[in-house]
C-alpha cells in the first residue's frame, strides 16, 4: 500500500507539473520561473518512479490472508493494495497472522 500511495504521489507530482506550467501560459511574467518548478517537479517523479521500479523488485510478495490476492509488502508493516488490511512480517519475512 506504500507503493501505491507513492505512485500517487508521483503521478500527483506530474499532474500538478503540468498545472503549474499551463499557469505560466497565462501569467508570462511569470513563465521561465513557473515554467522551472514544473521541470523539476516533473524530474522529481520521475526519480520517485525509478526508486519505485528498484524497490518493487526487491520487496517480498506476499498473499493476503485477508483477501487471497498477491500484495507488496514494504517494511515490516504495511497495508494490502486490495484491501487494505494491515499485513506484517517477521524477521525472516514470514507472515505474521
Ligand atoms: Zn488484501
Amino acid at each position: 500500500m506504500k507503493l501505491v500511495r507513492l505512485r500517487n504521489l508521483a503521478l500527483g507530482l506530474i499532474f500538478g507539473a503540468f498545472f503549474i506550467m499551463y499557469l505560466g501560459v497565462f501569467v508570462r511574467p511569470m513563465l521561465p520561473f513557473l515554467f522551472s518548478v514544473g521541470l523539476i517537479m516533473v524530474a522529481v517523479s520521475i526519480g520517485i518512479y525509478f526508486r519505485m521500479g528498484a524497490i518493487s523488485m526487491r520487496i517480498p510478495q506476499v498473499v493476503c490472508p485477508h483477501c487471497g490476492k498477491q500484495t507488496k509488502v514494504m517494511g515490516r508493516e504495511d497495508g494490502c493494495m486490495y484491501c487494505r488490511a494491515p499485513i506484517r512480517l517477521d524477521e525472516n519475512g514470514e507472515l505474521v497472522q
